[in-house]
């Protein structure tokens, strides 16, 4: 109750409703006046991560305050009709680069966010030079409130592990941002193993979240290495072979060996093999804080995509995978081992991935994927059968918010809950073009791909942020996503 209570302190007062002049939009009628306090989605279907019904949502100022069927507006609402749409919970991304040498900043990676139906996005406060984490933290909050269109949380960034780690994990947690992110792509990985147990042991007592990028660093220097000797360093022939799935296999062992070994809440960023999946699910892991996530390029892109032209604009960490590994990540995210899908948006312009001096050991990974994660999903994977659409619900939504303390605020559509909300349009058929991303990236891995699904408005606690083709939220009226400790 007393963290509802804040929240309500910190987001209602300044949040209005925009309120749009009377015409038609696409299929919607959009009607109200300039006093409208309430919003009224009437006539779609309510889609949650349990269960789907016909039902209205009324929404007053930033919370959903009734669903049912036939529910008439107060006076002066505004009422948007929705029927035959789906109204499911606003996409939560936790894994989104939105800083440093990346292209975007908080305004237009959000911007990209909300066009693509994710009212919170999770992202990274790197410390600047003298910077101690929980400064960087404070700093990024703040620029929240200066960028920001949708909202936002930050994993904070503690290595190498010591004193200072330790003395972290309650200040993260007090801050409302209980996670930090290891990369145990690092050489010296190793080396710190004994302090990074006892790390851990702090994580658990204050209730935060581990996020491990699980590739072992000297099993990639190794690999590095030879490849150098001979000279096989170009990108498109050598950048698969240069990341092997046994340096994720191994890393993602010890990362859940850790994880039993601490009780400390852990989270896999973007596994991308079956083998790696196998090793993190068996029957002895099933009782642990582990949850896992993949990434949007591992459903739908193999390595021989990384061997074409274009080859680089597909460089990811890890590589692109095999054709079964990437059925593996289907039949994961559709059974439920693997948690939750996230896009790891790491945007760079076309030029700089396509630059000649870059090798398997100079890379610029990762691409802006925040804008179409949900639409290609929808239609590859509802409209596909691969997995239901209240499925869909859990692993864009409903499991990152229950993974990283923003559930039940977030990440479910009831009575009480933020209202965010993302009307989706199930028959929309568009074709992609990276003109339709707000991420300042010029290229999408899904350029040409025609896709069934679209949201068409997107609902940031209360005020809509996106509508029409077009992000009409402000830079500056996104808030942090403050979240609860993940304990025992
Ligand atoms: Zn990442």
């Amino acid at each position: 109750m007393k963290r509802r209570e804040a929240l309500r302190t910190m987001g209602t007062a300044a949040v209005g409703i925009a309120v749009l002049p009377t015409s038609p939009v696409g299929d919607f009628r959009v009607g109200g006046t300039q006093e409208a306090t309430e919003l009224l989605i009437r006539g779609g279907r309510v889609v949650n991560a349990d269960g789907s019904r016909d039902a209205d949502v009324r929404i007053r100022g930033d919370i959903i305050t009734q669903i049912g069927p036939g529910l008439a507006p107060a006076p002066g609402a505004r009422v948007i009709d929705v029927s035959d749409h789906l109204v499911i919970p606003g996409g939560i991304d936790p894994h989104a680069h939105l800083q440093g040498a990346f292209v975007d900043d908080l305004a237009t990676g959000t911007a990209a966010a909300v066009a693509g139906g994710i009212t919170t996005v999770g992202t990274f406060a790197n410390p600047a030079a003298g910077e101690s984490p929980v400064e960087a933290m404070d700093r990024c909050l703040a620029e929240v409130e200066r960028n920001a269109i949708g909202d936002v949380f930050f994993h904070a960034s503690l290595w190498p592990p010591g004193p200072e780690t330790t003395a972290a994990m309650p200040e993260l947690a007090g801050r409302g941002q209980p996670s930090h992110k290891v990369f145990m792509t690092r050489r010296d990985f190793a080396t710190y193993r004994g302090a990074f147990i006892e790390a851990l042991e702090a994580a658990r007592e204050a209730g935060v979240v581990t996020l491990m990028h699980c590739e072992d660093g000297q099993v990639l220097a190794a690999v590095l290495r030879r490849l150098r000797a001979s000279g096989r360093t170009a990108i498109r022939q050598h950048y698969a072979e240069s990341r092997p799935v046994v340096a994720e296999v191994l890393a993602t062992q010890e990362a859940v060996a850790l994880c039993e070994l601490t009780g400390a809440p852990m989270h896999l960023v973007h596994l991308s093999a079956e083998r790696a999946l196998d090793a993190a699910r068996t029957p002895a892991t099933r009782a642990l804080p582990l949850t896992i996530e993949t990434r949007t390029l591992y459903l739908y892109f193999t390595e021989e995509w990384l061997r074409g032209p274009l080859g680089p604009l597909y460089v990811g960490q890890p590589p692109l995978r095999s054709a079964a590994d990437v059925e593996a990540m289907w039949a994961g995210l559709a059974d439920g081992r693997i948690d939750l899908l996230a896009t790891d948006h790491a945007p760079w312009m076309r030029e700089q991935k396509l630059d000649p001096s870059l090798d398997v050991g100079r890379l610029r990974p990762g691409v802006s994927d925040l804008r179409f994660m949900l639409p290609v999903l929808y239609s590859e994977g509802v409209r596909r059968g691969r997995i239901t659409a209240e499925r869909f619900v859990e692993v864009t939504s409903t499991a990152a918010a229950r993974t990283f303390g923003l559930f039940p605020e977030r990440g479910v559509l009831r009575e009480g809950s933020l209202a965010d909300i993302t009307i989706l349009d199930p028959n929309l058929e568009r074709v992609v073009t990276a003109e339709d991303d707000p991420s300042r990236s010029d290229y999408t891995p899904f350029e040409g791909w025609p896709i069934t699904g679209w949201p068409v408005i997107t609902i940031r606690r209360g005020e809509v942020v996106y509508e029409d083709g077009r992000v009409i939220g402000e830079p500056g009226s996104g808030r942090p996503a403050t979240r609860l400790p993940r304990l025992g």
